[in-house]
């Protein structure tokens, strides 16, 4: 897999939906209609979505109701493939826009807007991982949120 490691796609773009694809497919994860529809749905915002806001576009697109359930479900595999991140403070998700990267992302959450931003920093996730396995802590994942105003509200 070639080394993309901060290339950013734009959130909704053909390539970010290509590079989403291909991810989830080297790892023996069918593509399928309802997921591709999941993942549009998630990525045309560049907001964080619940499961509820995405089974709400998914259903407006293909006609039908889809279950929230059947959303939830789809996100969580995402999330475990990396095409999706979990934004906890938010309790919703934002489409992975670096998918064939599989590092921890710092996202900066506006509280005024709820507009995400996103940060590449390894030193700093790498250090609280090797922090908390010297205090014999098994690390799963860090949760890297800061809370505050994005560039545009705080003008
Ligand atoms: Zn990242
Ligand atoms: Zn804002």
């Amino acid at each position: 897999m070639p080394h993309t490691a901060t290339a950013h796609l734009e959130p909704g773009s053909h390539a970010l939906r290509a590079a989403a694809q291909a991810v989830l497919m080297q790892q023996g994860v069918q593509w399928t209609d309802l997921r591709a529809q999941v993942f549009d749905a998630l990525a045309a915002s560049g907001s964080p979505s619940s499961a509820y806001d995405v089974a709400d576009r998914v259903s407006a697109a293909v006609g039908r109701r889809i279950a929230a359930n059947s959303v939830y479900r789809i996100l969580d595999l995402f999330v475990a493939h990396s095409l999706a991140k979990r934004i906890e403070s938010r309790n919703a998700y934002v489409a992975n826009i670096h998918p064939s990267c599989a590092h921890d992302c710092i996202f900066l959450v506006c509280q005024t807007c709820g507009r995400i931003d996103h940060l590449d920093d390894d030193t700093l996730a790498d250090s609280m991982r090797s922090r908390a396995e010297a205090a014999g802590f098994v690390p799963s994942r860090p949760v890297l949120e800061l809370l505050g105003q994005c560039s545009d509200c705080s003008a």
